[in-house]
């Protein structure tokens, strides 16, 4: 409902109706759809040139992403952190520990290899830091990678590790009679006079002249293969398996207290001096085996000898004399 307005005329001395010109509202019509077109127009001029203007939600993200690029800097740089320790377990690993238990070190292409075939990483494709993130995940992949190869490395040279120690205690490593004053050797491996025929006879063993009774022990650890007199020459005798091709044998004995099939270790009093089968006079007579060949008992007892002596008893052993067989 519109006011009707009225002014006062002086001149008739009465009130009358105010009456609106048409035109004079068509115009104001007008204007004002003008105007704000106007100013529809300038805020759009406005937004399109000064796009910082950002709503808080934006400014928001904005943070967001800035604070995830900073993040995976970071990352990175950890990850290069790893990567130097992981190189120098890797090092130590290939040219230590590796080398120490003979296994081959592992090649760097194979504990640096990523993964072939399909592209493991398409769903992070398309977007504006995809490569950011594709080298990130790499890097970890990789990284992964080479952590459960070097695992692998290690597992391994722990079960040899273990093995070694076994072979270690395995092998002979003492003398077979206590020989404290290094005295008791009295014949070496090597061509000898034979002390009943008297003519040059290779003697496959190491003599021990010691007195009837004298305690004779296991020089590694082992299973007892015989124990017996039957063997030409030896009298009563032990033979001791070792494994890993290692065979030792002590013959000559007084009598012997173990049986075939008992297990043995290092040190372990098997029998006692004496002169049965072909011998001259109270004596150890001592082989080693090495895959059915007799060698030289002289580089097996490492175990309790200091260097000096060990040249002492490599002198003994070297003299080309009568051995008691
Ligand atoms: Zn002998």
């Amino acid at each position: 409902m519109s006011k009707v307005k009225y002014f006062y005329d002086s001149e008739t001395l009465s009130y009358k109706k105010i009456e609106r010109r048409k035109g004079r509202k068509l115009g104001i019509i007008l204007l004002s759809i003008l105007s704000s077109f106007l100013a529809g127009f300038i805020l759009l001029v406005i937004y399109l040139n000064i796009p910082q203007i950002e709503t808080p939600q934006e400014k928001a993200l904005k943070r967001e992403l800035q604070n995830m690029k900073l993040q995976y800097g970071l990352l990175n740089k950890k990850m290069d952190q790893i990567q130097d320790v992981l190189a120098n377990v890797e090092d130590r690993d290939n040219n230590i520990y590796r080398l120490y238990f003979e296994a081959n070190p592992i090649p760097e292409e194979q504990r640096k290899a990523g993964f072939g075939g399909i592209n493991r990483y398409k769903d992070l494709e398309g977007f504006d830091n995809s490569k950011l993130i594709i080298q990130t995940s790499k890097r970890m992949d990789i990284l992964t990678k080479q952590l459960v190869v070097q695992s692998k490395s290690l597992d391994e040279i722990a079960e040899l590790a273990k093995e070694k120690e076994s072979l270690l205690a395995a092998i002979p490593a003492i003398q077979p009679v206590k020989n404290e004053d290094l005295k008791k050797i009295a014949s070496g491996y090597g061509w000898r006079t034979d002390p009943f025929t008297k003519v040059k006879k290779f003697h496959y063993g190491m003599d021990f002249s010691a007195p009837r009774g004298t305690p004779v022990y296991a020089t590694g650890d082992g299973r007892i293969k015989r124990a017996d007199n039957r063997s030409t020459g030896y009298g009563n005798h032990i033979r001791i398996d070792h494994g890993y091709g290692y065979t030792s044998l002590y013959g000559h004995l007084y009598k012997y207290n173990v049986r075939p099939g008992q297990r043995v270790k290092r040190g372990d009093v098997i029998g006692f001096v004496g002169s049965t089968g072909r011998s001259e006079a109270p004596h150890l007579h001592y082989e080693i085996f090495k895959d059915d060949d007799r060698i030289n008992p002289i580089n097996f007892y490492y175990g309790n000898l200091s260097p000096e002596e060990f040249d002492q008893i490599l002198e003994k052993a070297q003299q080309e004399n009568q051995s008691l067989d």
